[in-house]
């Protein structure tokens, strides 16, 4: 029989002030919490691929590796076929997204610091 978590040691108390502090970090860096799932995608109608350009752009906004983000962004942008400007702001995928993330305000953020 497999026993599982046989091996499991509880977390040291004193690595728990690290771990707040990184936390603490995170959650001050602006970026997008896209999950991509996806669900956006199906219903727009410019087939804009919007969780590949927000990962695109999280390059730049979590890692500070804007070259990574442009070289990411473009390659998704050629292969699509499409641009993040190309959005006509039907709000179609703000309403699908379950994170009810503000997609066409993202969008813009991408076109003005990547295209
Ligand atoms: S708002 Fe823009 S990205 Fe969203 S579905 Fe419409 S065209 Fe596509
Ligand atoms: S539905 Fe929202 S969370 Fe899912 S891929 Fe689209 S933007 Fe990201």
């Amino acid at each position: 029989m497999t026993t599982y978590l046989a091996h499991f040691v509880d977390i040291d108390p004193s690595s728990l002030g690290a771990i707040a502090r990184v936390q603490e970090v995170l959650a001050g860096v602006h970026q997008f919490k896209c999950t991509a799932c996806h669900y956006c995608t199906d219903g727009c109608p410019m087939s804009i691929p919007i969780p590949d350009f927000f990962k695109a752009m999280n390059r730049k906004l979590i890692f500070e590796n804007e070259a990574d983000a442009l070289k990411r962004y473009r390659s998704t942008a050629k292969k699509a076929g499409v641009n993040a400007s190309d959005c006509i702001q039907c709000d179609q995928c703000e309403d699908a997204c379950p994170q009810r993330l503000p997609i066409i305000k993202y969008l813009q953020e991408v076109a003005d610091a990547l295209e």
